[in-house]
């Protein structure tokens, strides 16, 4: 036993297959009566959807969510939803959407109800991320916590294999790493090989058949879970190694979580054994890291970073680069092993023994 401090983040949840059909009754119990709806351009049809089962309760559909939310689409957001006198938002979509209307519930007292239809796990955390001038700012507000979250997993349905597997592996990220946070709690541990149990075998199943809904259940169960996980406590080398990838070479997110994620595993297997043990048990396999491998090539993900963009020339940048802002990591991070991490990454072999 050891000690911990734990703080439960307020939201509700409400899961189960056709359950977008109690948006209203959701929206009605946070005392609104005018929801704007937000998604991407993609998603209109589903927004249409929402704003059909709302009713005389919805006050418009907003398609204009973009990756990355930049600060110019906040502000657009924000106006509209006071033109139209919304007094709350509905986001249907991934995390980009999710972001959006985090971005509105910042700057005003609108509650957020976020209808996730990827296994991102934005809706379950109090973190934003706004992007000004390139710099994508981030910052952690309970205001921004959606107040109401609904999992239906037909609304899944449509994301397509290949990003369902990395937004899958991206969600299993945010709980292997929770495993082993510095502020780790035992509930957040539980939540976690939970999560990655759920989220390995409905990949596993989506695999086979990709509108298996049942699949699509325990991935979005698994993703509930590890973005739970990732809400309450901190990150370490993965997420801010995906991060510096990402914001220096602009490689796809989910994609580069994929890579990394073996690799950042093999890294810290030693100082970390028992999250190790949990998340091999979580994956049924011996060993985490090489568990980790095996999953994605099962799923047929991109293994090499330099399948996704990512220039030869450009490692030692990105080592640098990692090594410029220090963070806690159970296994110090140092330039050769990172180098070497980065190296393997990069080329697609499987992670270190
Ligand atoms: P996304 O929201 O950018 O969606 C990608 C594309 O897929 C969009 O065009 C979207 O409309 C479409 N799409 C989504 N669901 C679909 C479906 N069911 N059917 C068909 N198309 C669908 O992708 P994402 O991976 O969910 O989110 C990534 C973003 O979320 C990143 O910017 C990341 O930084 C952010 N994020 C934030 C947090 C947080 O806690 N703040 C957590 C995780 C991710």
């Amino acid at each position: 036993m050891y000690d911990f401090t734990y703080t439960a983040l307020a939201s509700r949840v409400v899961f189960g297959l056709d359950s977008v059909k109690h948006v209203e009754r959701e929206v009605e119990l946070l005392g609104a009566s005018r929801a704007l709806v937000l998604c991407t351009r993609e998603q209109t049809q589903q927004a249409e959807m929402v704003a059909g089962l709302l009713g005389r309760r919805c006050a418009g559909i907003h398609a204009g969510a973009v990756m990355h939310v930049p600060i110019a689409s906040a502000r657009e957001a924000v106006a509209v939803a006071a033109r139209l006198g919304a007094d709350c938002a509905v986001a249907i979509g991934g995390g980009s959407t999710v972001g959006l209307g985090k971005a509105i519930a910042l700057e005003s007292p609108l509650p957020i109800i976020a209808i996730p239809t990827t296994y991102a796990g934005s809706e379950m955390t109090p973190i934003y991320g706004i992007t000004e001038n390139g710099i994508k700012r981030t910052g952690r507000d309970s205001k921004v916590l959606p107040r109401t979250v609904i999992y239906d997993p037909r609304l899944s349905r449509g994301l397509p294999a290949a990003m369902s597997f990395v937004s899958g592996i991206n969600a299993i990220a945010h709980a292997a790493e929770g495993l082993y946070a510095q502020d780790g709690n035992p509930v957040m541990s539980l939540m976690a090989e939970e999560g990655i149990r759920s989220l390995a075998s409905g990949l596993r199943k989506l695999r086979q058949d990709p509108q298996d809904l049942d699949a699509r259940g325990s991935c979005l169960y698994g993703a509930w879970l590890c973005g739970t996980v990732l809400g309450q406590v901190g990150m370490a080398l993965h997420h801010k190694l995906c991060h510096t990838l990402g914001g220096s070479f602009n490689l796809p997110h989910a994609e580069t979580h994929a890579i990394i994620l073996p690799h950042a595993l093999a890294y810290n297997a030693k100082a970390a054994p028992e999250a190790m043990r949990r998340v091999a048990r979580a994956l049924g396999s011996d060993d985490a890291a090489q568990g980790m491998f095996d999953l994605s090539q099962e799923l047929g993900i991109a293994q090499a970073l330099s399948e996704i963009g990512m220039p030869a020339d450009g490692l030692d940048h990105a080592c640098a680069t990692a090594l410029a802002n220090p963070y806690w990591n159970p296994r110090p991070v140092e330039a050769a092993p990172l180098r070497a991490l980065l190296q393997r990454a990069w080329s697609g072999e499987r992670p270190a023994v």
